[in-house]
């Protein structure tokens, strides 16, 4: 039975690399995929993971019909055996249900791959839409990891490395970013609630005023 599979985790938890291990995977055994992708690291119509592998895929417009590019694609006698689809937190919840019917009236696999929540921990519409419809949702257990070597659970924005909480939900960065820029960073729950980013906890070591005082 074709499946809608949902591979949800934190940033930097290895989801574009087993989405492009699926691929290779698929097409050593000659079969074709379709690979969707939003707003990757790499640029438009890539999809890249941080070990340095990068594929061609279809970059997905705001208002794509995927069902309807699936079809178009396939009438004009060219091959799609499964789909891909990377970065699922920036599609619209309509697309997830065209990824849904790709599944049930098409009758391919389809692997969403997608960061669950944002970095005020809230759902990204697109990865809520896949908890409610995904056949199956496989949680990535790579250990990200948080500065304190706690397996990091949460997203964090970062710019000039200071936690912030406020801001539209979708500003592309990435994890290692230039000190003044948006930049994300994986963090474990704790210090996501304390806003304890590695720059901050840093600053906080360095800082006499946290030094435990001696009782004497
Ligand atoms: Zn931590």
């Amino acid at each position: 039975m074709p499946e809608l599979v949902f591979f949800s985790g934190t940033m930097d938890c290895g989801k574009s690399t087993l989405a492009l291990q699926i691929e290779h995977n698929r097409s050593a055994r000659g079969l074709v995929g379709m690979i969707f992708t939003r707003n990757d690291r790499a640029g438009e119509g890539k999809l890249s993971s941080r070990l340095g592998l990068v594929t061609d895929a279809v970059e997905v417009a705001a208002d794509q019909d995927l069902y309807a590019s699936l079809v178009e694609h396939l009438s004009q006698g060219r091959r799609a055996d499964y789909v891909i689809a990377d970065e699922a937190q920036f599609l619209a919840p309509e697309q997830i249900d065209q990824l849904a019917r790709v599944v049930d009236d098409l009758g391919l696999d389809v692997y969403a791959f997608g960061i669950t929540t944002d970095f005020r921990s809230k759902l990204f519409p697109g990865s809520q839409r896949l908890v409610e419809l995904a056949d199956r949702i496989e949680v990535l257990q790579v250990e990200a990891l948080c500065w304190c070597g706690a397996r990091a659970t949460h997203n964090a924005r970062t710019i000039g490395g200071e936690m912030v909480v406020e801001g539209a939900q979708v500003v592309v960065g990435d994890v290692n970013q230039a000190a003044d820029e948006v930049g994300y960073e994986v963090l474990c729950r704790r210090h996501h609630r304390r806003r304890m980013t590695a720059a901050t906890a840093r600053a906080a070591a360095l800082s006499p005023d946290v030094l435990p005082v001696s009782s004497g």
